[in-house]
């Protein structure tokens, strides 16, 4: 049963956590479910709060420069953060975290290919237990914390997230090939801020120079209002009166608050604006715009299943009348009888 647990957790099938209260369960799953619903009925009476919709859409912008030096991009995911983040009922560390990176990983997805993907996960050893977030090229992203509730406040993002690895997955399409390839690779982590790491890896590991904030804002019943971000890189040829001009206006941008300028009924062309200020900038791109969206179905909970040693299976079977597979990161319940489980695996499961 174990090995189902950090499988669930860690392995391909990241995002699925087995929860089951039925009888023959280990006394830490118990802990762990109570832990999870305790603090949902103290939050009940902010509960119908947090669920109102916001207006607008989310939104992603690009700008260019009036020499082709300075290209920028700029996102309003406010929406679909507080739509995860209601889901995962995130305190208000975990949602910071996880509106970062959904901001950062959009905006470093736009410009791929609609099935192509860009996926970070933050292994730290922080209390937060690991942030996890992916966006394909159609700007669709899914993300969670490993402990939404944990409440660390007065430290921030950094020390929720910890030392450890920033894993990054890529799948790119390759000329001539039918399916995408995937692309792994592993850098410490530097700051635990989320941008600042997204932004280090990026620069590095593709040689592209600029910079990349993420933000979020939380009302006063700690759901997000606003969630914001931005990237501005520096093209190739670039003179350095360019870059100079580039980096005095990150310095203002760092100093304007983004979620600010949207909570104002800003679009995200404000925020473009400050970074390419005084550089004659075109903002006249189409907006895009980015949307959670889910991808787990009952499919995925039998291919979960089918990879394990058969015996364990049974194993849990055996002592379960019910198996409930959640869905870490919309929350949704799958539930499933011993009977119909057997059968499926009898039949035999496709498991890539
Ligand atoms: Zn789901």
């Amino acid at each position: 049963m174990r090995a189902l647990l950090l499988l669930l957790a860690a392995g391909s099938a990241a995002g699925w956590q087995r929860s089951n209260n039925a009888a023959g369960m280990p006394q830490q799953q118990h802990a762990r479910s109570s832990r999870r619903l305790a603090p949902r009925r103290a939050l009940k009476d902010t509960f119908e709060a947090r669920m109102m919709s916001l207006p607008g859409k989310d939104e992603l912008r690009r700008a260019l420069s009036a020499d082709g030096f300075v290209s920028a991009k700029a996102v309003d995911v406010t929406r679909a953060v507080r739509e995860i983040c209601q889901l995962q009922d995130c305190l208000p560390l975990a949602a910071t975290a996880l509106g970062r990176a959904v901001a950062s990983t959009t905006l470093v997805a736009d410009g791929l290919e609609a099935e192509e993907t860009f996926q970070v996960r933050f292994a730290g050893d922080g209390p937060l237990r690991g942030v996890f977030s992916v966006s394909n090229g159609a700007l669709e992203s899914r993300a969670y914390v490993g402990n939404p509730r944990v409440d660390l406040s007065p430290q921030g993002v950094a020390a929720g997230v910890g030392r450890g690895e920033l894993q990054v997955v890529r799948l790119k399409n390759l000329p001539g090939e039918t399916q995408a390839t995937t692309y792994s690779s592993v850098v410490e982590i530097k700051t635990g801020e989320i941008a600042e790491d997204i932004n280090h890896y990026v620069a590095t590991s593709e040689q592209r120079e600029g910079a990349l904030s993420a933000g979020v804002s939380l009302d006063e019943n700690g759901a997000v209002d606003a969630c914001a971000g931005w990237r501005v890189e520096l093209l190739p040829g670039a003179p350095q009166d360019v870059a100079d001009h580039l980096i005095e206006n990150i310095k203002k941008a760092a100093t304007t608050s983004s979620t600010s300028l949207l909570k104002e009924g800003n679009t995200c062309e404000a925020i473009l604006r400050v970074l390419l200020d005084g550089m004659d900038a075109d903002y006249a791109f189409d907006v895009r715009r980015p949307q959670f969206k889910c991808t787990c179905d009952i499919s995925r909970v039998y291919r979960t299943l089918a990879l394990l040693p058969r015996h364990e299976v049974d194993e849990i079977l055996d002592s379960n009348e019910k198996i409930e597979a959640k869905c870490e990161f919309c929350a949704r319940t799958y539930s499933l009888g011993p009977e119909e489980i057997r059968a499926k695996l009898d039949a035999g499961v496709a498991t890539d």
